[in-house]
């Protein structure tokens, strides 16, 4: 089994089309949207987790290149502002994947970003704005 996390970029002309759905009735994967949204002007953009078996993982992801569909793997960049942070805990809750976590040794709000799915749940739960994702 394989699974990974990447960012698909669908140019303007496949936004309507509705091809994660015929993804999925294709292949045997297993898929999450974490993301999406559209990028006004510019097509839309979605982060997906797949899993599946290799070749199969791959005959989708070519499937989906073969429509135009630009596709990297995740690299999600959440910034806590250390000036900012108060480590109320207040996106701790928040965090459905255990990334953000209370620190035992201090009491200390700290990120794990291997665990971070770019959700941006913790985002609007902070009250100084103090969080910020972005996808490079
Ligand atoms: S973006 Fe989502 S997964 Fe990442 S730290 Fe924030 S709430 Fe947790
Ligand atoms: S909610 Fe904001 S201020 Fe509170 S611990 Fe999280 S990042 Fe820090």
């Amino acid at each position: 089994m394989y699974s990974h996390r990447i960012v698909l970029h669908f140019p303007e002309n496949v936004v309507e089309d509705p091809l994660i759905c015929r993804l999925a009735r294709r292949y045997d994967v297993q898929f999450s949207v974490l993301r999406a949204e559209i990028e006004e002007n510019r097509g839309g953009m979605m982060v997906l987790g797949l899993t599946g078996d290799n070749g199969v993982v791959r005959d989708a992801l070519e499937f989906l290149e073969g429509h135009g569909v630009e596709i990297e793997p995740l690299q999600q960049d959440i910034r806590i502002d250390a000036d900012t942070c108060t480590h109320c805990g207040a996106c701790v809750g928040q965090c459905p994947t255990g990334a953000l976590f209370v620190e035992e040794r201090d009491r200390t709000v700290a990120l794990d970003s291997e665990k971070c799915i770019a959700c941006q749940q913790c985002v609007p739960a902070c009250p100084y704005q103090a969080i910020q994702v972005s996808f490079h």
